[in-house]
């Protein structure tokens, strides 16, 4: 059987404290053949986050170098820091034929369905209300009262959005929520357009 030409894109969005880290440490031991994106970002590392492993955390004058030298897939500001998307791995995981997994958020995902729809799969995950984010960026303990505080105001206008990707996913048991997310990974895999045309006709023709 011919395999796709190319990888896919999976992004998943979603308000910070959603449970977005936790669900994809989760699934992967389920996922083939994947990729995580990880994201270059000004803002300051967290206790326990690993430079190179969760983000490349840089300077903001590091960031506008990249910005200035055309590094980025996409880049936005979230919560009054740089986020952004470095453009050659992404390239490189795609034409070994990965999944490519990008935690990005709303106004990332605009910029890469228009750069390349036809790759992109999405996926929007949120808790199950509003109080429930709360509770989640409360108990995870990392975040100060005004972060929080910004990252539920910043939570309740990207909630607006969900509407923009394929699938929603409300992180409410946190293994039904991981079998909803492997079964979109699956299906990401084998979206008509990842495949070359030509290959697979003339090949379903001479068989
Ligand atoms: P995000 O990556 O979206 O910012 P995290 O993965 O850091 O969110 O999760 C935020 C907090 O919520 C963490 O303390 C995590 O343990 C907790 N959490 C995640 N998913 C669930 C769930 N389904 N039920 C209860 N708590 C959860
Ligand atoms: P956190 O600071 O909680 O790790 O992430 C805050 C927000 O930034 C989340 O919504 C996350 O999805 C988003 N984010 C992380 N990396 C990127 C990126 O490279 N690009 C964009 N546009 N958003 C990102």
């Amino acid at each position: 059987m011919i395999k796709e030409k190319k990888g896919a894109i999976l992004i998943i969005s979603g308000p910070s404290g959603c449970g977005k880290s936790t669900l994809l440490k989760e699934v992967y031991k389920d996922i083939d053949n994947y990729y995580f994106s990880i994201s270059t970002t000004t803002r300051a590392p967290r206790i326990g986050e690993v430079n190179g492993v969760d983000y490349f955390f840089v300077s903001k004058e590091e960031f506008e170098e990249d910005i200035k030298n055309d590094d980025f897939l996409e880049y936005a500001k979230v919560h009054d820091n740089y986020y952004g998307t470095s453009l050659k791995p992404i390239n490189k995981a795609l034409d070994e034929g990965k999944l490519v997994i990008f935690d990005i958020d709303v106004q990332g995902h605009e910029i890469v369905r228009n750069k390349i729809d036809s790759l992109v799969t999405s996926v929007f995950i949120t808790t199950p209300s509003l109080n429930v984010l709360e509770e989640r960026l409360n108990s995870r303990n990392t975040d100060s009262i005004e972060i929080i505080e910004k990252r539920i105001k910043n939570a309740k206008a990207e909630v607006e959005f969900f509407q923009d990707y394929d699938y929603l996913i409300i992180n409410d048991d946190l293994q039904t929520a991981a079998k909803e997310l492997v079964c979109i990974a699956n299906i990401t895999r084998i979206k008509t357009k990842l495949f070359d045309k030509e290959k697979i006709v003339s090949n379903w023709l001479s068989n």
